[in-house]
């Protein structure tokens, strides 16, 4: 616990590592309050306290709120898509990946015609457009073909997407806004930031 914040009748709890869905730490906490059946007191859940940054997690068996978000932070980024960057983000903390495919889609479309690619057109020709002028890594072939997968459906159909999903496209932007905005402006990366393919 820091000395920044101090929770009122906190208490020690069973040690749980997770990810902290706020400061992204993987921590290990033992400080929080239980939640106990009211009838008979067995243990239901625990609100865990994050000693990094002092926000709370509540979990309840293997569920977490917030879940750990996916992805890392970018530098660098314009305003309007580190906006966009953190609603997604945001977005697979709450289990709402369907809505982070949707966005992460925006974003990679938005990229394309940054690097010159005609307007108007749909997602999967912005992800050819990529991969044939090489902003996809080699050797990303069966990588890349599943995030081409996620944009194959009609407009009118309604496809709910899952983390696995998520992850594929946010990783596929991550790389593409690293070396688009955060490697040209000549800061290194941090410690854990790894574009898939690299
Ligand atoms: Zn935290």
């Amino acid at each position: 616990m820091s000395t920044r914040v101090r929770w009122e009748d906190i208490a020690l709890q069973h040690s749980h590592r997770y990810t902290c869905g706020y400061c992204g730490g993987d921590i290990t906490s033992n400080s929080g309050y239980s939640e106990v059946a009211a009838t008979n007191s067995v243990p239901i859940g625990t609100i865990y306290v994050c000693h990094n940054c002092d926000c709370p997690t509540y979990i309840r068996g293997d569920k977490q709120w917030p879940g750990a978000k996916l992805g890392t932070s970018i530098d660098n980024l314009p305003q309007d898509i580190l906006s966009l960057h953190n609603e997604i983000r945001d977005a697979t903390a709450a289990g709402a990946n369907t809505a982070a495919v949707l966005a992460a889609r925006k974003v990679l479309m938005h990229i394309a015609v940054e690097l010159g690619a005609d307007e108007g057109k749909n997602f999967t020709v912005y992800v050819d457009y990529l991969v044939d002028n090489h902003y996809a890594p080699p050797n990303s072939k069966s990588w890349v073909d599943k995030i081409r997968q996620v944009g194959n459906e009609a407009n009118h159909e309604i496809v709910i997407m899952g983390p696995t999903e998520a992850a594929n496209i946010i990783k596929f932007i991550e790389m593409l806004l690293l070396f688009n905005y955060e490697f040209p402006a000549g800061d290194e990366p941090e410690g854990d930031v790894v574009a898939a393919g690299q």
